[in-house]
């Protein structure tokens, strides 16, 4: 069946396959530069726009626009289903398709993962308690995290041991090895050394409250001052959010998302009864994030630390959520005083005021403008000119028809033209470089 088919068998194939050799097979291809070309054996035509790339495995028709990879073209050519295509591509390639189990002992291994950290982290957790850890417990204290947050979000230390003993290594050999392969402790010439001495340690769950790998802080002034899990099969650090968890559990329906960057924040606005906000790890924003934030709820409020990076982040996210902004979805950001995160804004001003940031937070719209406005004055037409193409093309990639209308609205003041109208004739140039620039990916 479809779904059985692993999606790295998949990938594997298409490696293995070369579309120029398999379309040649069946109709009469010539080579010109880098690519092959044929009459389209998909729309009526006399002179070849089908092409054929060697190096992206891929084809593409410049008459009627129908492009994909070797399976696609079976489906499509041989009327194949997708089944069948898989099929011949393994006979050709003498690759067998492996039987749905596959699933299952990846699923295995994942769970096994999964104990594993579930089981260090429970050791961690009782560590916090231990006298000779007393100073864990009194930094989180002097951090102003208080018990029910400790028990709350798990929060564990990890002790002074830091290489690990071959006897005890012996006697666990599993356990190591597990907790090798989940980035707990790795090997240095022959020396298992654990990757967290002496670090609080925040474990990071998934939707189910699995844990996925760790952050950890350290209290001794070693640096760096926070590290995180290394990527495993179970920890994709562009992937995961700290405090999802705790927010799905905590609220029947989230209608909307704070995001800002440290564990600590998290934890402070959850004490202070603000749960819903979650960290991503580091401030590298991605669209596959932006993408899974909007699916939870449809308002996303970023508040970065108070800093430059914070400032650039900001823009940065606004840049790649463009794509993502529907009408329902509403994008907004909380600049916060410089030197500042909401742990530390919350502890200096208190929560009430830092509720006013939250309400006052930055609507994408204004910052948009502001950015984009803070090094031209618009004085002379060719000042008017850079800013309409900029804005235009941003405004271009939100989906939602209404909030880009208003946005246009707005853009047409700025600029002094009336009528909506004549901005769509930047529309219709717009597009048209955009076209030609999707044309240029697939080929070249
Ligand atoms: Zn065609």
């Amino acid at each position: 069946m479809l779904y059985k088919i692993p999606k790295s068998f998949i990938n594997e194939l298409l490696i293995n396959t070369n579309i120029v050799e398999l379309i040649s097979s069946k109709i009469n291809t010539i080579k010109k530069g880098k690519n092959y070309y044929s009459i389209c054996p998909f729309h009526n035509e006399k002179t070849p726009s089908f092409s054929i790339s060697f190096e992206k495995q891929f084809y593409y028709c410049f008459g009627c626009h129908v492009h994909g990879n070797a399976i696609d073209f079976l489906i499509n050519y041989e009327k194949m289903n997708f089944i069948e295509s898989i099929k011949e591509l393994s006979f050709l390639n003498g690759m067998k398709i492996p039987k749905q189990n596959i699933y299952f002992k990846k699923y295995l291994k994942e769970e096994n993962l999964h104990n594993t950290l579930n089981t260090i982290s429970l050791n961690y957790q009782k560590n916090i308690y231990k006298e000779k850890n007393k100073i864990a417990i009194k930094y989180l204290k002097y951090r102003g995290i208080n018990e029910k947050s400790i028990k709350t979000f798990s929060i564990g230390y990890s002790n002074n041991i830091k290489n690990v003993s071959k006897n005890y290594i012996k006697k666990n050999k599993n356990f190591v090895n597990n907790l090798i392969k989940s980035g707990i402790l790795y090997n240095e010439k022959n020396i298992v050394k654990n990757r967290f001495t002496e670090r609080i340690m925040f474990p990071i769950k998934n939707l189910q409250g699995k844990i996925n790998g760790f952050g950890a802080r350290s209290i001794f002034k070693k640096i760096p001052k926070y590290l995180n899990s290394p990527e495993t099969k179970i920890f994709k650090k562009k992937e995961n959010l700290y405090g999802l968890f705790e927010t799905y559990k905590y609220n029947k329906k989230i209608k909307k998302l704070l995001i800002v960057e440290g564990y600590f924040d998290v934890i402070t606005l959850f004490q202070n009864k603000i749960k819903y906000s979650i960290s991503i790890l580091g401030t590298s924003i991605n669209t596959n994030i932006i993408k899974k934030l909007f699916n939870i709820c449809n308002t996303l409020i970023y508040c970065y630390d108070g800093d430059n990076a914070g400032k650039i982040a900001s823009w940065k996210t606004l840049e790649i959520s463009l794509p993502y902004i529907k009408d329902e979805n509403v994008l907004k950001f909380i600049f916060l005083p410089k030197g500042e995160d909401p742990d530390s804004i919350i502890k200096k001003e208190g929560i009430k005021k830092f509720k006013n940031r939250i309400k006052n937070a930055v609507p994408m719209s204004k910052l948009l403008f502001k950015k984009l406005l803070k090094k031209n004055n618009l004085s002379n037409p060719e000042e008017k000119t850079k800013f309409s193409i900029t804005a235009i093309s941003m405004i271009e990639k939100i989906p939602g028809k209404t909030i880009k209308f208003f946005l246009k609205k707005i853009l047409g003041n700025k600029l002094g033209i009336l009528e909506i109208n004549e901005l769509s004739e930047y529309k219709i140039k717009k597009k048209n470089i955009v076209s030609s620039k999707k044309k240029k990916k697939i080929l070249v």
